[in-house]
């Protein structure tokens, strides 16, 4: 049965470490916009640079240029079987476009899950947020720490933070949420999609609740199919 899931939640909510659990077991793509950028600027692309600057300050990149990057990617037939699109749609441009070229399609959007947490833990879980350069894994210097420091715990890789994980950025990156992805939020809240989860619990915590909401879903809906 497809599963299409959209996850959604400030900087530092969480989407990374949830979206990585929903990937694991419900065998879903997942597509993370910001992940993708990275990934362009690391390779030096031509996307790449011009992303690179809004990024750093912790700007939206231009509608244009992320939709056809996620309508690309979205085409790709590992996301036959569902996606989980993270960071996207992030601006009602976005949205309006989504819908309009998913809705009669089989990748048309079932579940929104929404991660709050109170501003001033996502100031402190952004700031003291450290990555793998290797494997991707997310550390907390206060609440995660790796077993040593700077290195991953998983693969031996090197730790670094990103260049957009500092007061200045966050600043911003927190008022376009308010500015630009609230009314992302209130549009499919109003087509009675989204699903509010409380992300200031335990990663356990978050977890069973966002499987919880994605089984409680598919069981309602592969009855409908039996029927
Ligand atoms: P976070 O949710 O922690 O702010 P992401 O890793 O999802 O970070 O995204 C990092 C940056 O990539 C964003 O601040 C923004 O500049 C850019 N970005 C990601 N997704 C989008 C999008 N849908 N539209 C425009 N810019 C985006
Ligand atoms: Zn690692």
């Amino acid at each position: 049965m497809k599963l299409n899931i959209l996850i959604m939640g400030p900087a530092g909510a969480g989407k990374g470490t949830m979206s990585e659990l929903i990937e694991k077991k419900y065998n879903i793509a997942h597509i993370s916009t910001g992940d993708m950028f990275r990934n362009e600027i690391k390779n030096n692309t031509q996307l790449g640079q011009r992303a690179s600057e809004y990024i750093k300050q912790g700007l939206l990149v231009p509608d244009e240029l992320t939709i056809e990057m996620v309508l690309n990617r979205l085409s790709q037939p590992d996301c036959d079987n569902g996606y989980l699109l993270d960071g996207f749609p992030r601006s009602l441009i976005q949205a309006n476009v989504f819908d309009t070229k998913v809705i009669e399609t089989p990748k048309d959007v079932n579940l929104v899950i929404n991660l709050t947490v109170d501003k001033e833990a996502l100031i402190d879980r952004i700031v003291n947020r450290r990555i793998c350069r290797k494997c991707g894994a997310v550390y907390n210097i206060n609440t995660l720490p790796p077993k040593q420091e700077g290195i991953c715990d998983e693969c031996g890789g090197e730790l670094y933070q990103r260049a957009d994980d500092n007061r200045e950025s966050l600043e911003r990156r927190m008022q376009s949420y308010e500015v630009e992805t609230t009314p992302v939020l209130t549009h499919y809240k109003r087509l009675n999609l989204v699903h509010d989860i409380n992300a200031s619990q335990t990663i356990e915590k978050v977890w069973a609740d966002v499987e919880k909401v994605i089984d409680e879903y598919l069981a309602q809906n592969t009855q409908k199919e039996e029927m």
